[in-house]
């Protein structure tokens, strides 16, 4: 028991000693802890919160300067999208407005492309009902007569006249010009092809030079005959607008073909037709007939014809004082006087007077 009670007196001991001790050390703190450093610290901490405020404010005011900044660009960027908006409906209305007019003019050309086309298969179905008309003529089913009047080696001085005539004529009066660009000199040559074109009549082909002679241009040599005709096929295209299709030999095709040979095949292969005639006036020899003997040979070798060709000259006066005589004499035998087509029957035959 005694040794017990030894026991916890020292435990008691010891615990008395160590709290002494504690009080001690407390008291000693107290006593000596540092003021000056406890006031530096609450300085210190004071100064960082300090600035720290600063920073943030300065932080704010800077942030409140960009947004600032930012909301004027955006009123400016704003303006300027509206002002590009506007442009761009506007380039939109002057693009729609564009478009309307180049589809317009695409339409356009595109008629004026298929033009061509359809004035050549209009004419074309035109010769083909004339040569329907023909065909019924010469087997005997149709009482009408067809006189083909041509004029050679035009345009010339009197072309002019031999047009007023023919419009005093009246509007079913037509007739055939096979025009040679070098045969004869004028002042107003494309006026007057035009004027032939326009009034109805048949524009065609005889040759550039219309130098036909032994040793000319024209029968010299198969290229060069080649480029008499597309020569004044082109002189015609381009006057015209139209590229004829028939072709009349100078001199004939009998004269033609003796000094070439070939020429007619040639013709063909650059798909041309050719016509002679097979009535003639002879207003183109050496001596010249008078107009009333002209007008005697249209009337009474036309008469023999059921489709008549006359051949005249396109610058003879008294070709021109018979054709008036002739034409109104010929009509009221029930002759017809019509433009000649490549489509028609008297296409590739030698003359016959
Ligand atoms: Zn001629």
């Amino acid at each position: 028991m005694r040794v017990f009670f030894r026991v916890i007196n020292s435990i008691l001991l010891t615990a008395a000693l160590l709290a002494a001790g504690f009080c001690a050390y407390y008291v000693y703190s107290y006593m000596t802890f540092p003021a000056d450093r406890y006031h530096a610290e609450i300085s210190a901490t004071e100064a960082e919160t300090e600035r720290l405020r600063g920073e943030t404010v300065a932080a704010r005011e800077e942030t409140e300067q960009r947004l600032d900044f930012l909301r004027a660009d955006i009123r400016n960027n704003g303006a300027e999208a509206v002002a590009l908006a506007d442009s761009i409906d506007e380039m939109k209305a002057a693009q729609a407005e564009k478009d309307v007019k180049l589809q317009e003019a695409q339409e356009e050309a595109a008629l004026l492309r298929d033009m061509p086309g359809a004035v050549e298969n209009a004419r074309r179905q035109y010769g083909l009902k004339i040569r329907e008309l023909e065909d019924k003529i010469l087997s005997g089913e149709s009482e009408v007569r067809i006189c083909y009047w041509t004029l050679d080696d035009g345009p010339t001085f009197i072309t002019k006249d031999f047009l007023d005539a023919l419009d005093e004529m009246g509007e079913h009066v037509h007739v055939t010009f096979f025009t040679a660009n070098g045969a004869n000199e004028s002042k107003d040559e494309e006026e007057m092809l035009r004027r032939e074109m326009m009034s109805g009549h048949s524009v065609q082909n005889h040759t550039f030079s219309h130098d036909y002679w032994e040793g000319g241009q024209v029968y010299i040599s198969l290229d060069s005959f080649r480029e008499q005709v597309e020569k004044q096929d082109e002189w015609l295209y381009q006057v015209t607008g139209f590229h004829p299709g028939i072709f009349r030999f100078p001199g004939g095709a009998a004269w033609g073909g003796d000094l070439l040979p070939g020429a007619k095949d040639l013709l063909r292969e650059m798909g041309y037709e050719w016509a002679d005639w097979n009535c003639n006036l002879y207003d183109a020899g050496q001596e010249l007939p008078t107009a009333a003997l002209e007008e005697y040979r249209a009337i009474t070798q036309a008469s023999e014809e059921k489709i008549a060709v006359i051949l005249g000259h396109d610058w003879n006066m008294q070709t021109l004082i018979a054709m008036k005589g002739a034409i109104p004499v010929l009509q009221e035998k029930g002759y017809v006087f019509l433009p000649l087509f490549p489509e028609s029957a008297m296409m590739g035959f030698n003359a016959t007077r």
